[in-house]
């Protein structure tokens, strides 16, 4: 039987489907709003973090065009006084991030040059009934406007109705690479928020995202306020002056006369993101039923850099359950939720505790971060982790996990825990 399947946007979710398919022989259209050469004029749309599970994803796609760019580990900075706690783990293999404005429209042209179909056009929710006609299956990959309503919210999994955190996030120059190894850094400043500092690939070469998340209420929430249009030089001062104050180490390697937007003024992008899981699909007029995928399935803050990565996770189970199976029924959504669902509910209920937790510092969380920087080991299984998010929800689910986690993993008596090296270099 040959197979015809629609998907809606062209974003991680619907290309790395649409491209698994197209190895697989099934006809595959694309329906998108943009186009490949437009994406160079929009607003940054995100900075995104791939890590090492996707970039295996994209190598067996034969899409990984960027293997020389990626980042070793994560340092990670907290901000408590008297004295600042530093500490550094390993990625077991490179994350890396490319401005999507760069990934996506190669991903589109990978797409098309291996049989795929792209509709460039804006698609209206009402339309997605009528074009199912025309497929096995419709696959869903764009909470926009509309689309969020298509499939109903689930409340018991993500509880939010607005953003936990006011995002101001920019690709910025000036900002030194740590050496002698390119790393994210994770920044925490109690009561004010978190920063996540991304070496990436821009227009402008590799540069640093900062995507900083601030508690709304707190110190920092006036840089997801302040416009820089309207006045450049105010916007770099005020943040310049946040940075010093809440994210020293970030700010000492910053050349103040070269620090501005990466590129321009398209690259600063300020809002919020709020957590939603939605039901996994919806039967449609005529019967055919429409899969939601990535982020309108499940969409997460950015704190921890899930949501592409969970998308792509889903995207190929998705693509393999389309390919061995023909009929396309609500058991068959049942065989794709049973194997997407503990990622994607394992990186939603992560982070949402992480966004939750890390605003109110319970001390059991003091002590596992505490446990972390005394154990290079421990800092590099968590930091391996981010990879697999069902098991950092192995770990933080429950008060009782979290010290089992370090119970299993303490040194047997009178071996000497390994420390942190990075605590020594830094204060070298
Ligand atoms: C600041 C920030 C940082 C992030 N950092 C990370 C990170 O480090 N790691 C990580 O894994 N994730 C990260 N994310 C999340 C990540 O960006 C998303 O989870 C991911 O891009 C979702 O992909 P998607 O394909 O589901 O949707 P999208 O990327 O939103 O794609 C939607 C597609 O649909 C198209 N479209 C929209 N409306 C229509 C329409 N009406 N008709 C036709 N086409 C339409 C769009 O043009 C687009 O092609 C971050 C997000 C933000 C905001």
């Amino acid at each position: 039987m040959s197979k015809k399947i629609g998907i809606v946007g062209a974003g991680t979710a619907g290309l790395h489907l649409g491209l698994y398919l197209r190895q697989h022989g099934v006809d595959v259209t694309i329906f998108t709003d943009r186009k490949p050469e437009e994406y160079r004029g929009m607003r940054l749309l995100n900075t995104v973090a791939h890590h090492a599970v996707t970039v295996d994803r994209e190598n067996a796609l034969g899409v990984n065009h960027w293997p020389n760019d990626g980042y070793v580990g994560h340092h990670y900075f907290i901000n408590v006084p008297p004295q600042p706690l530093r500490f550094y783990g390993d990625l077991h293999a490179p994350s890396r991030a490319v401005d999507y404005r760069i990934y996506q429209p190669r991903l589109m042209e990978d797409f098309e040059a291996r049989g795929g179909n792209i509709e460039y056009r804006e698609i209206k929710g009402d339309e997605v009934s009528a074009l199912s006609a025309k497929f096995d299956v419709m696959v869903v990959c764009t909470g926009k406007g509309p689309f969020g309503q298509m499939f109903q919210h689930e409340p018991a999994h993500s509880p939010f109705d607005r953003p936990q955190r006011a995002l101001c996030v920019g690709l910025f120059k000036g900002i030194a690479q740590r050496t002698p190894k390119r790393a994210v850094t994770m920044y925490f400043s109690p009561g004010a928020g978190e920063m996540i500092e991304i070496p990436t690939l821009t227009f402008n070469g590799m540069q640093n995202a900062l995507v900083i998340e601030n508690i709304i209420g707190g110190d920092l929430e006036i840089l997801a306020k302040t416009k820089y249009d309207e006045n450049p030089r105010a916007f770099l001062d005020l943040l310049l002056g946040k940075l010093r104050k809440h994210y020293p180490d970030c700010a000492d390697r910053i050349d103040e006369k070269e620090f501005d937007l990466a590129n321009g003024p398209l690259d600063l992008l300020q809002g919020g993101v709020t957590p939603t899981v939605r039901k996994s699909h919806v039967k449609l007029d005529g019967g055919k039923l429409a899969i939601a995928l990535g982020d309108v399935q499940a969409v997460v803050d950015p704190v921890l850099g899930q949501g592409a990565n969970m998308a792509s996770y889903a995207a190929i189970i998705l693509g393999e359950e389309i390919v061995k199976q023909e009929v396309y029924d609500e058991r068959f959504v049942e065989h794709v939720n049973m194997r997407r669902q503990d990622r994607v509910l394992g990186a939603t209920r992560w982070t949402n505790f992480m966004m939750t937790n890390l605003k109110a510092m319970p001390v059991e969380l003091q002590q596992f971060i505490g446990a972390l920087s005394q154990n290079r080991a421990l800092a590099d299984e968590f930091t391996d982790n981010f990879n697999y998010p069902e098991r950092q929800w192995d770990c933080f689910a429950s008060i009782e996990r979290m010290k089992a986690w370090l119970e299993r993993r303490r040194p047997p008596a009178g071996c000497a825990e390994a420390v942190n090296e990075s605590l020594v270099a830094d204060a070298a």
